[in-house]
C-alpha cells in the first residue's frame, strides 16, 4: 500500500491523479516549475515542491530533480501522467534503481513499444494484425523503392523513434518516395536523434480505433473495448468517443481478446493502448502507448471504472478490481479536447483567464486545471480542458455535448470551443461517417470558403 504518490506532471492530468489518490487515502505530492507556482495542481495536492525553471527539460523532464523531490517528500511511487516522462524507459529504470515505484509498465516494455519497429515485430509475433510494409528499418533509397513497388502506392515513411504525429511522410509514387525517404530521415535525425525509418502501406480511408488494455503484471489482462479517435488534425486527436460508431460487438470482442491475450503473454502491467487503423472490417496495428491516454475518460464513462485507481492498485501488486466478465458497456461517451488556440487557424493563445465556469449536470465531466485569474503559461502544450459527456446512446451524448459546450465559459483567451460547435452542425458527425482525413478536408473547405 502506498502512503504517498508524487505526480510528475502538470495541468488537468495532475489533478486527475491527485483525485484518485485522495479517494484511495493516499497523500499526493505535486511538482512544478517556477512558471507553475500558482497552478491548480500545486494548490490541490497535499504537498508541492518546485523542481526547476519554466522550460520542460529543466523541470518536468528533469529526472534528477524529480527523484530528489520524491526522496525529500518520502513518496513511495511516481505517477507520470501522459507526455513528459510517461514513456521514458530511462526514467522508469532510474526509479527502479532508487527503490521508487513507477506507476506504469516496466522499463523493458516501454523500450520495446517505444521503438516502433520492435513494437511492430513484437505485436506480429503475438498474433496482432499489422499494416503491410517493410520488414523493419529501411536502410537506403533502393530498398525503399523496392518496398514501394511491392506494397503498392501510396506508402507512408515513418520514423521508428517518432511520436506525437511527427516524423511521417506520405509518398504517392516512386519519385515522391525518393524525396519522402530522404526528408523523413533527416527530420527524424533532428527531431529524435535517430534517423531509422520504416515504410507502411498508406491506408486512404481508415478510422483510428484503439483498444484499452490493462494487465496485472502476472499474466492476467483484460480489454476495455475501443475508442474511436478518427477526428484528427495533423495526426492529433481532437474528438474521441467510445464505443466506436463503426465497430460491432463481435468485432470488439474479437480484437479485444487478441489484444488482451497479447499483453497477458508478455506479463504487461498497468494501462496500455493498442492503436489500430481500421479499414473495410480489418484492423491494422500502428503503435502501442504504454501509459494512460488523454482520452481515457470516455472508457471510464462507459465502463464505470476508475483507470487511475487501477493503475495505482496494480503498481501496489494488487489484482485488478474487475474481470473481463464484469466489464459491460453502458451507453456512449464523447470527449472533446479544448485548447487555448484560435479557430480556424489553431494559433496558440496563452494568457490570463478572466472568467471560468465549468458545465455540469447529468452525464457531464470537465477535467481542467483552469480557474478565474489563472495565467496560462506559454511554455507547455495548449490543452486547457477536456469536456466529457456520457449519454444512454450516441444521439443523447451529442445533444449533451452541445448543451454542455453552451454552458462553458472561458473568458480572457481564445479557445477551440467554436470548432466543436461547428462540428456539431455537420451531418457526418451525427452519422459518425468519417475517416481520419475527414476533419482536415472539412477545415480546408471552411478556410477556402
Ligand atoms: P504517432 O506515434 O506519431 O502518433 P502513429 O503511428 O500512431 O504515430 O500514427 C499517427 C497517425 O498517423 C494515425 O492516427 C493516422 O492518422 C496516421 N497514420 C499512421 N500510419 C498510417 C498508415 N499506414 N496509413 C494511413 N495513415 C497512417
Amino acid at each position: 500500500m502506498f502512503q504517498k504518490v508524487l505526480i510528475a506532471n502538470r495541468g488537468e492530468i495532475a489533478l486527475r491523479v491527485i483525485r484518485a489518490c485522495r479517494e484511495m487515502g493516499i497523500a499526493s505530492v505535486a511538482v512544478h516549475s517556477t512558471a507553475d507556482a500558482d497552478a491548480m495542481h500545486v494548490r490541490m495536492a497535499d504537498e508541492a515542491i518546485c523542481i526547476g525553471p519554466a522550460p520542460g527539460p529543466k523541470s518536468y523532464l528533469n529526472v534528477a530533480a524529480i527523484i530528489s523531490a520524491a526522496e525529500i517528500t518520502g513518496a513511495d511511487a511516481i505517477h507520470p501522467g501522459y507526455g513528459f516522462l510517461s514513456e521514458n524507459e530511462g526514467f522508469a529504470q532510474a526509479l527502479e534503481d532508487h527503490g521508487i515505484t513507477f506507476i506504469g509498465p516496466t522499463a523493458e516494455h516501454i523500450r520495446v513499444m517505444g521503438d516502433k519497429i520492435t513494437a511492430k515485430d513484437t505485436m506480429k509475433e503475438l498474433g496482432v494484425p499489422c499494416v503491410p510494409g517493410s520488414d523493419g528499418g529501411v536502410p537506403d533509397v533502393e530498398a525503399a523503392l523496392k518496398v514501394g513497388e511491392e506494397a503498392g502506392y501510396p506508402v507512408i515513411v515513418k520514423a521508428t523513434a517518432g511520436g506525437g504525429g511527427r516524423g511521417m511522410k506520405v509518398a504517392r509514387s516512386a519519385e515522391e518516395l525518393e524525396i519522402a525517404f530522404r526528408t523523413a530521415r533527416s527530420e527524424a535525425k533532428n527531431a529524435f536523434g535517430n534517423d531509422e525509418v520504416y515504410i507502411e502501406k498508406y491506408l486512404t480511408t481508415p478510422r483510428h480505433i484503439e483498444i484499452q488494455v490493462f494487465g496485472d503484471g502476472k499474466g492476467n489482462a483484460v480489454h476495455l473495448g475501443e475508442r474511436d479517435c478518427s477526428l484528427q488534425r495533423r495526426h492529433q486527436k481532437v474528438f474521441e468517443e467510445a464505443p466506436g460508431p463503426a465497430i460491432s460487438p463481435e468485432e470488439r470482442a474479437a480484437i479485444g481478446k487478441t489484444c488482451a491475450e497479447a499483453v497477458a503473454k508478455i506479463n504487461y502491467i498497468g494501462a496500455g493502448t493498442i492503436e489500430f487503423l481500421y479499414e473495410k472490417g480489418e484492423f491494422y496495428f500502428i503503435e502501442m502507448n504504454t501509459r494512460l491516454q488523454v482520452e481515457h475518460p470516455v472508457t471510464e464513462a462507459i465502463f464505470g471504472v476508475d483507470l487511475v485507481r487501477e493503475q495505482i492498485r496494480v503498481a501496489e501488486g494488487k489484482p485488478l478490481s474487475f474481470s473481463q466478465d464484469d466489464l459491460e458497456i453502458n451507453g456512449h461517451a464523447i470527449e472533446v479536447r479544448i485548447n487555448a488556440e484560435t479557430f480556424p487557424d489553431f494559433a496558440p493563445r496563452p494568457g490570463k483567464i478572466t472568467q471560468y465556469h465549468a458545465p455540469g449536470g447529468l452525464g457531464v465531466r470537465m477535467d481542467s486545471a483552469l480557474y478565474a485569474g489563472y495565467s496560462i503559461p506559454p511554455h507547455y502544450d495548449s490543452l486547457i480542458g477536456k469536456l466529457i459527456v456520457h449519454g444512454r446512446d450516441r444521439p443523447e451524448a451529442l445533444a449533451r455535448l452541445n448543451r454542455a459546450l453552451g454552458e462553458l465559459i472561458v473568458d480572457g483567451v481564445e479557445t477551440t470551443v467554436p470548432l466543436f460547435h461547428a462540428l456539431l452542425a455537420e451531418d457526418d458527425v451525427h452519422s459518425g461517417d468519417y475517416t481520419i482525413h475527414w476533419l482536415e478536408t472539412w477545415l480546408e473547405r471552411l478556410q477556402t470558403g
